[in-house]
């Protein structure tokens, strides 16, 4: 990236948000952290990526799950660096739980945090792109964006649900220099995938951690191999750079080749 931009990654203090948003930094963008959380550790993680990167960065505490906090945290990035260049929108939660007893609670918190926070974040942030004739939106949606897996129907929803959202904001933003697309990875190591291995291994204690992760953590990825958090955020590089200019409304898939089969 050539000029200083201003980018946001929502819930960053953690695994691919926090990947991306010190790679982000690492090309020379100002960076906005978030999560809901307000730690002394989420000031100092901006603090840290500013210093090691001669760049500036904030950390805006906003939880995700209210529709007044999205906005306002695209409306306060925009304030204190006067524009609102790059969206990351990353904050997601996980339940997994069959549909019948899938608590209403948990449904609804994941549509919120996973899929309608990044309608309000793209609402504000749309105007201020267009307005600039520079914009990139990048959805982390997920392998269970383009498909399902049993027990994840909040999740899945929610991932196929910002896949549709970010076909439609390509659509609208097209030809204004404003891209939209989203990146699918398929299983990651972070805490979000640490918490389904350590759930796995309790319903199977025949099997050691090897097994569980191989066998039936990765059992849809055919390299047998997580991604890594820097690799999705070189995808989430590539689609913020010039070369990708003219992709939009499209997904890209850092997935071991699951959702080729
Ligand atoms: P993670 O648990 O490490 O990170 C989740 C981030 O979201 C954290 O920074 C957390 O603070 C933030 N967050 C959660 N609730 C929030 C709220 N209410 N408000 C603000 N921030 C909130 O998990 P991760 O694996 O890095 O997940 C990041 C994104 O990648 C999610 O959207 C997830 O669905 C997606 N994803 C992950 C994987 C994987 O295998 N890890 C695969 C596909 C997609």
């Amino acid at each position: 990236m050539s000029s200083r931009k201003t980018a946001i990654v929502t819930g960053s203090n953690s695994g691919i948000g926090l990947a991306t948003a010190e790679a982000l930094a690492g090309s020379g963008c100002n960076v906005v952290l978030n999560s809901f959380t307000d730690n002394e550790a989420d000031h100092k993680l901006a603090a840290d990526l500013a210093k090691k990167h001669s760049v500036e960065c904030a950390y805006v505490k906003a939880d995700m799950a209210k529709p007044a906090e999205c906005r306002d945290l695209v409306a306060q990035a925009a304030k204190r660096f006067g524009s609102v260049d790059i969206l990351v929108n990353n904050a997601g939660i996980q339940h997994v739980s069959p549909v019948e007893s899938f608590p209403t609670e948990k449904w609804d918190a994941i549509i919120a945090i996973n899929l309608s926070s990044a309608f309000h974040t793209t609402a504000v942030a749309v105007p201020l792109m267009k307005k600039a004739g520079w914009g990139r939106i990048v959805n982390i949606a997920s392998a269970h964006g383009l498909r399902a897996s049993p027990n994840k129907s909040a999740y899945v929803a929610a991932k196929h649900g910002i896949v549709g959202l970010t076909k439609t904001v390509a659509l609208e933003t097209a030809g204004s220099g404003v891209t939209s697309n989203a990146v699918c990875p398929g299983f990651v190591h972070t805490p979000l995938v640490e918490i389904q291995i350590e759930d796995r291994m309790k319903e199977h204690p025949g099997m050691d951690r090897d097994a569980v992760v191989r066998d039936i953590i990765l059992e849809k990825q055919p390299s047998k191999q997580f991604a890594t958090v820097e690799q999705i955020a070189g995808a989430v590089l590539y689609l913020c750079s010039d070369a990708a200019a003219q992709v939009t409304g499209t997904t890209i898939s850092v997935d071991g080749g699951w959702t080729a089969a």
